[in-house]
C-alpha cells in the first residue's frame, strides 16, 4: 500500500446470489460464472483436470434465471452439446414489443430473445425452485412450482405459491439469479474499506472510499451494471485521482 500514491479498485459485483433450497449442496450444481469464466478459459488453451471441467455435454441442463447471464448459459450449453437446456425465470414472461408500464425514458421492460434463445432452448416464467433432488450425491431432477404475482393496494408485487409443482429433468443446474455485490471475503475486507446498503463499495462524491488513497470504481460500487457505465465510471474515477494529486501537490 504504502509504494502507492493512490489505489483504484475496479473488482466488479463478483458475489453471485444463491438459491437456498433442499438439496443445494449436491454435485452438478454451479454458479453461471464458474461455468462461463471456465469456457472461456478453455478457448484461450489453457488445461484443466478433467473433474474439474463443468460440461454440458450429453446434459439435461437447467438454467435458473431467465437475464443475460442465463442466456450466456443456455448458449454455451447448447454449443457444448447439451441434450436440452431449459431456462426458468420467477417473475412473470415480460410484454414482448412494447409495455406500458415502462414508457420513454424508462428503461424498456420487454422480453429480450437473445440469439443464444434462438438456437433453441426451452424458456419458462413464473417458477420457483423448491428443491434439488439427486442420486448418490449427484442432481438428477429440480422440483420447480408455479407462483403468482399479485399486485397490492401500494403497487407492489407479491409472489403467492399456486402449490401447483413438478419436476424437471436436470444433471446440470447453473444458477443465474444476479449479483449482490463485489466479494468482501479477503481483499476488501483486509482493506478496511465500507459498504454501502447494498453490500457496495462506499465512495464519496470524489470516488474516494474509506480508506485514505483509495478510489473505487464501475460495478464494485453501482453493483452489477453494463459495459457503458463502467467505462464512464473508469474515466470518472481516472478524473478524480488526478484531482486528488494535483491538490496533493499544492499543499
Ligand atoms: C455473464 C455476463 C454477461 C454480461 N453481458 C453484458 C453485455 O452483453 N453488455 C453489457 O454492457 N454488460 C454486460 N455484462 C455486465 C458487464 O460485464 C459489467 O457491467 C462490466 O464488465 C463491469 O466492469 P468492471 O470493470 O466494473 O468489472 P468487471 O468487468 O467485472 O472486472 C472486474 C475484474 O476484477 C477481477 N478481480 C476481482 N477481484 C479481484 C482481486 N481481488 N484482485 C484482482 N482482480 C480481481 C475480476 O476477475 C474481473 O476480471 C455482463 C455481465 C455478465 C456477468
Amino acid at each position: 500500500m504504502d509504494s502507492f500514491d493512490a489505489i483504484c479498485i475496479a473488482v466488479g459485483a463478483g458475489q453471485p446470489r444463491d438459491i437456498q433450497a433442499e438439496g443445494r449442496e449436491m454435485r452438478g450444481i454451479y454458479f453461471a460464472m464458474d461455468f462461463l469464466s471456465q469456457q472461456n478459459k478453455q478457448l484461450l488453451g489453457e488445461t484443466m483436470q478433467q473433474e474439474e471441467i463443468i460440461s454440458a455435454k450429453n446434459k439435461h441442463v437447467l438454467v435458473i434465471g431467465g437475464g443475460d447471464t442465463g442466456s450466456d448459459c443456455v448458449g454455451t450449453s447448447i454449443r457444448q452439446g447439451a441434450v436440452k437446456v431449459t431456462q426458468i425465470e420467477i417473475l412473470p414472461q415480460p410484454p414482448i414489443g412494447k409495455n406500458p408500464e415502462t414508457p420513454w425514458p424508462y428503461y424498456p421492460l420487454i422480453l429480450k430473445t437473445s440469439s443464444s434463445h434462438e438456437e433453441g432452448c426451452t424458456r419458462r416464467w413464473c417458477l420457483n425452485t423448491k428443491a434439488f433432488i439427486g442420486k448418490n450425491g449427484h442432481v438428477t431432477e429440480v422440483l420447480i412450482e408455479e407462483v403468482e404475482w399479485h399486485r397490492e393496494e401500494n403497487g407492489q408485487m407479491t409472489m403467492v405459491s399456486t402449490g401447483k409443482t413438478e419436476t424437471v429433468k436436470a444433471d446440470l443446474v447453473l444458477l443465474a439469479l444476479g449479483f449482490l455485490h463485489p466479494v468482501h471475503e479477503g481483499f476488501l475486507n483486509e482493506l478496511g474499506v465500507k459498504y454501502d446498503g447494498r453490500g457496495n463499495i462506499e465512495v464519496d462524491k470524489n470516488g474516494k472510499t474509506s480508506v485514505d488513497k483509495i478510489f473505487a470504481t464501475g460495478d464494485s460500487v453501482m453493483g452489477a451494471s453494463l459495459v457503458v457505465r463502467a467505462i464512464a465510471s473508469g474515466r470518472k474515477a481516472a478524473e478524480n485521482i488526478h484531482h486528488f494529486f494535483c491538490h496533493e501537490q499544492k499543499k
